[in-house]
């Protein structure tokens, strides 16, 4: 028996969701599929530089998941760019974390970083479309 999966907030889809060398065949390519909570865990861990354990609360998840989803990430990254293979980054228990404008107090949970109501900007989050 394994235990549901908790939900892992994130703050932003990728950008790209689909990264394929160039000049070979898509049917001679091998995929990879990761998902958009390792792909979160990468974004925070080593793009933004975060430590675990902040980084981990920040998804709402414990230290050791989140370790567990940065070595898995890294581990596809690796495979991408070691042995040519197509990356799509899709799927998983994934909620866009929920914004508050601190002037008009509207809350959304868009990919956006700017306040539906009155526009003004919040944190950076990636613009995209969600497709779950
Ligand atoms: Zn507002």
């Amino acid at each position: 028996m394994t235990k549901p999966k908790k939900i892992r907030i994130i703050d932003g889809i990728p950008i790209c969701s689909v990264f394929k060398p160039q000049g070979i065949p898509a049917s001679d390519l091998q995929e990879i599929v990761m998902s958009i909570d390792e792909f979160e865990a990468l974004r925070l861990a080593d793009y933004l530089g975060l430590e675990q354990q902040p980084a981990a609360e920040l998804m709402n998840i414990s230290r050791p998941t989140f370790t567990r989803l940065l070595g898995s990430a890294r581990k596809k990254m690796a495979q991408m760019v070691v042995d040519g293979k197509k990356l799509c980054i899709e799927g998983g228990r994934i909620e866009l974390r929920r914004h508050r404008c601190r002037f008009c107090g509207r809350e959304w949970q868009k990919p956006s970083g700017f306040c539906p109501t009155c526009g003004e900007k919040h944190q950076p989050g990636f613009s995209g479309k969600i497709n779950q």
